[in-house]
């Protein structure tokens, strides 16, 4: 009789293998090959389904990379206390992790988060402490709150996943890795937006590794973000905003500064693009996702018919609506932002809070 498993892979379902606790879960995820988005651009776009990891995104890969570092270092001991500074996903993975491995978990956040993002760490057991979103260069930036109470306790670490670049390493280990094997090296170019970095810059230094050289690797930039301007002139520029979450960026950060250099190029997303193809993935191919992985989609799309017909370009579905749909898909809400005339008329039904 054939297992159960076999049955299913043969239906065309996902097989999955035991795994040990949380942990276990984190990584291997599949690569989904959008079709309607390839047919329109006569091109192979694939999206990393990052939402797929258990604490429900791509800062899972991170936030186990950043504790066992920790630990292997000796920084945590049993009991000890996690602290970050982050904009939700990584906080989230971490919570997840510190719960599994039996650590505290302090969570300093911008208080311009969306509300379920918060509820979710508190749920988790986080000590969450929302503090006023001002710029790096200002001590009351959540990053230096984070690291500043840290160092004020007994056995606790930051895990400061922006400089310590055990997060891009983590990607350079998985993630990367992963693509290779699941296009079976025929990978012309992976694009993704960034926020510390650390997937751009792992996942790319190791597709350029496995390639020789060959995989192009891209920057899906935010308005508001000083990436594109960096890869394409040289200078820090920034303008205009985003209602993006968790991606964009005003500095090279140290895990950014691993692979700047060999970054390709990088375009620049308006919200007007992000939302409208955000829509568009839930009605063309069911997929529910968050702001930054639309973006991430238009990048590849773009980039896909730069590249020219037939060319296969991945991206990274980075986490789902879930955690933003009272925004995302609240016509009040994308008003307020001048977005709700960006969602094409036929899929404004969607947006229903
Ligand atoms: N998308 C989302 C939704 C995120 O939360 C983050 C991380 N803040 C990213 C993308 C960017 O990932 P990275 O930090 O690895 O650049």
């Amino acid at each position: 009789m054939m297992s159960v498993v076999r049955a299913a892979a043969r239906r065309g379902f996902a097989t999955q293998s035991v795994v040990k606790g949380f942990d276990g879960a984190i990584g291997s995820t599949p690569l989904i090959y959008l079709k309607h988005l390839s047919e329109r651009a006569g091109a192979n776009i694939y999206g990393k389904a990052e939402f797929q990891n258990p604490g429900g995104s791509v800062k899972d890969r991170a936030a186990l990379g950043l504790i066992n570092n920790a630990e292997k270092q000796g920084l945590l001991k049993p009991g000890g206390t996690v602290v970050e500074g982050t904009a939700g996903n990584t906080g989230i993975g971490l919570a997840h992790v510190c719960r599994a491995k039996g650590y505290k978990c302090v969570i300093y956040m911008p208080n311009t988060q969306s509300q379920e993002k918060i509820d979710l760490l508190k749920m988790l057991g986080a000590d969450v402490r929302p503090v006023p979103a001002v710029a790096f260069e200002n001590p009351a930036n959540y990053n230096h709150q984070a690291r500043e109470y840290a160092e004020s306790i007994p056995n606790a670490v930051w895990t400061n996943q922006f400089d310590n670049v055990a997060n891009a390493e983590v990607h350079y280990e998985t993630t990367g890795p992963e693509i290779w094997e699941q296009t079976e090296g025929k990978v012309d170019a992976f694009i993704c937006a960034t926020g510390t970095g650390g997937t751009l810059a792992g996942t790319g230094r190791a597709l350029k590794e496995l390639s020789k050289g060959k995989t192009q690797v891209w920057i899906a930039d935010p308005p508001g973000s000083v990436l594109a301007a960096y890869v394409n002139t040289g200078k820090l520029d920034r303008a205009g905003g985003s209602i993006t979450e968790g991606i964009g960026q005003g500095r090279i950060t140290d895990n950014m500064a691993t692979f700047v250099e060999q970054v390709d190029g990088a375009f620049t997303v308006p919200d007007e693009k992000t939302i409208s193809i955000l829509y568009e993935l839930l009605d063309t191919e069911g997929i529910y996702l968050g702001a930054s992985s639309a973006l991430n989609v238009v990048g590849a799309f773009e980039l896909a018919q730069k590249l020219g017909k037939g060319s296969t370009v991945v991206t990274v579905l980075a986490d789902g609506a879930y955690r933003y749909q009272s925004r995302l898909f609240s016509k009040k809400w994308l008003e307020s932002k001048g977005l709700y005339s960006a969602i094409p008329d036929n899929l404004k039904k969607y947006a229903v809070l």
